[in-house]
């Protein structure tokens, strides 16, 4: 659902506040905000054209005030949005108000501003309204970022960023959700989903109940995709740490919601040299969890990164990463020689090695590697897909398949005769392969 057009005739919101001191100054900040904003404020519901109820959930006879007062402005006004103590219980002011357009808990006013313009969006402002809904993008029209949390609870023992970015910070879903529609209208056809550790992605929020358009929403990845999985563009995960709530992910994939397309960086394949990197370090587990994946999601790519010359790596180590990439026949890697990095723990481990061990070792895992990504990329040919354009050249189109993002993966060519634009999505038939690209014959628009 996308927001009503701006500059409605009137902008004017209905107000209770209850409850303690703290919930008054909650109000504040956010009448405040309104009033910044040019919202006009009303103390009768019939005036406004939507009403904030700040509650309060202290006691028995301050929920029942609470329940009340929503019930009041429901039916003097009809729409009404909900914060404070008592929306921390969301579900029981759903039992009682199901009409209600949203729920927040105290102490939300960034989260209950959105929701206010969401449904009653503020007075034209000359300067701000001059900014695309969409925000100013670096990417070409057609493919967006969207950051969905920042920071990261992990330790890993080779990186800073926990120490320079904080613990995990997730965004809410419904900013995120709101972020994506708008890019979507826009003529975004591709979002790219990041974030230092997007699976753990609503793991610090509880993983809360929130409201978007008037439909609870839990604050979970899985749930996030499917919502995102709606919107009829292709929508991509990157930076997915290996977690057994990842498994959750493969169905709406296999179902076509979200791109089959895992980005999970394992880093290493032994358990000694993953301890060491402070990773989950099951590799068995692995093995068998990527087969699994696998049968239950066909057409699905698997990216991954790895270290080499990791402290204390041994030969055997290394070679047991390389049969571990030789069993595991992942679709795309990145390696990078182990690099120590100011301030990470890694560095106080014993047995570094020389750069040219760690360059060597990359090198070697890179031409494994690329024999059976060329590998898989020919099984391939005779295969219809559907690309995305992403720019037209002077020798052909150039495009991706699902199994490709932007920047870090391959490309599909095709013919220069035919009248695509960027952001046009074909269907093509794959006629030949190399190490990192597909060329292809273009069938038409559209997807499958
Ligand atoms: S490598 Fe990734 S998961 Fe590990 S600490 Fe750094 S950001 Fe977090």
């Amino acid at each position: 659902m996308l927001p009503p057009d701006p500059s409605p005739a009137s902008s004017t919101v209905g107000f209770v506040t209850l409850g303690c001191p703290k919930a008054t100054t909650d109000s504040e900040r956010i009448l405040t905000r309104l009033r910044a904003e040019g919202y006009l404020i009303s103390d009768s519901h019939e005036d406004a054209d939507l009403v904030v109820v700040n509650t309060c959930g202290f006691i028995e006879a301050a929920v029942e005030e609470s329940l009340a007062a929503i019930g009041e402005a429901l039916a003097e006004n009809g729409k009404v949005i909900v914060t404070g103590c008592l929306g921390a219980k969301s579900d029981a002011i759903l039992a009682a108000h199901p009409a209600v357009l949203a729920v927040t808990g105290p102490h939300a006013d960034e989260e209950v501003m959105r929701h206010i313009h969401a449904h009653l969006p503020p007075p034209h402002d000359p300067f701000s309204s001059l900014v695309p809904p969409q925000g100013v993008r670096l990417t070409p029209p057609h493919y967006a970022y969207l950051k969905i949390s920042e920071g990261c609870n992990h330790q890993c023992s080779f990186c800073v960023i926990p120490s320079l970015r904080g613990p995990l910070a997730s965004r809410p879903v419904a900013s995120i959700l709101e972020e994506a529609q708008h890019l979507v209208a826009a003529g975004v056809r591709e979002l790219l989903i990041v974030s230092q550790d997007t699976g753990a992605y609503g793991l610090d929020l509880k993983y809360r109940t929130a409201f978007f358009g008037g439909r609870p929403i839990r604050t979970r990845l899985a749930e996030l995709c499917q919502a995102l999985g709606e919107l009829g563009v292709w929508v991509r995960l990157h930076y997915l740490y290996p977690y057994p709530a990842l498994d959750d992910l493969i169905p709406l994939m296999a179902e076509g919601k979200i791109l089959p397309y895992l980005d999970i960086p394992f880093q290493h394949a032994n358990p000694r040299v993953l301890k060491a990197m402070r990773r989950p370090g099951n590799i068995e587990n692995t093995l068998e969890r990527i087969h699994a994946w696998r049968e239950r999601c066909p057409g699905l790519t698997i990216r991954s990164t790895f270290i080499t010359g990791f402290p204390g790596e041994t030969d055997a180590e290394f070679e047991e990463l390389l049969s571990f990439l030789e069993a595991a026949q992942l679709d795309r890697v990145g390696c990078f020689p182990y690099s120590p990095v100011e301030g990470a723990a890694a560095n106080e481990l014993p047995g570094a090695l020389p750069r040219a061990v760690r360059e060597e070792r990359r090198r070697q895992l890179m031409e494994v590697q690329e024999e059976i990504s060329a590998k898989r990329l020919e099984e391939k040919i005779g295969q219809e897909i559907t690309v995305l354009v992403d720019e037209i050249g002077d020798e052909g189109i150039i495009a991706r398949s699902m199994a490709d993002a932007p920047e870090i993966d391959g490309l599909v060519y095709l013919d220069p005769e035919f009248p695509a634009s960027p952001g046009d999505f074909l269907r093509v038939l794959v006629t030949d392969s190399d190490t990192h690209d597909l060329h292809a014959e273009i069938i038409g628009f559209g997807q499958e």
